[in-house]
């Protein structure tokens, strides 16, 4: 019996398979780096905890932010993965244009293009 040929159209990345590979792992690298972050932050924070002078609330307040912000990070890195294993990778979410991979190369969660304003991933923390 033949397989059936009714798959789902698949889009033709943009993107050469080296070049995917290679945001792949920025991607991946980037997850630990932000899962090391975050674990330092929280620890900065069960540090800091029951101090009540001005500067150990702040600096712990600072510290909730960061590993928030990291977590928020680690977030749009594993979608960014999700859509290089369901083929959507490297294309504008509001205009379909494709993002150009200089572009992604340094901002690899990148979802809109240069043209597209807004929602851009917090990559630079
Ligand atoms: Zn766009």
């Amino acid at each position: 019996m033949r397989a059936s040929l009714e798959l789902p159209p698949v889009r033709v990345s943009h993107l050469s398979r080296n070049r995917l590979v290679q945001l792949r792992g920025l991607l991946v690298a980037e997850t630990a780096t932000q899962a090391a972050r975050r674990a330092g932050h929280e620890a900065l924070v069960a540090q800091l905890r029951g101090l009540t002078d001005a500067d150990s609330v702040l600096e712990r307040e600072l510290a909730e932010a960061g590993a928030a912000r990291a977590q928020v990070t680690v977030a749009d890195v594993e979608q960014a993965l999700e859509r290089i294993g369901n083929g959507t990778y490297g294309w504008c979410e509001r205009c379909d244009a494709p993002i150009p991979f200089e572009r992604l190369e340094a901002i690899p969660s990148a979802r809109l293009c240069v043209a597209c304003p807004g929602l851009h991933a917090g990559w630079q923390l």
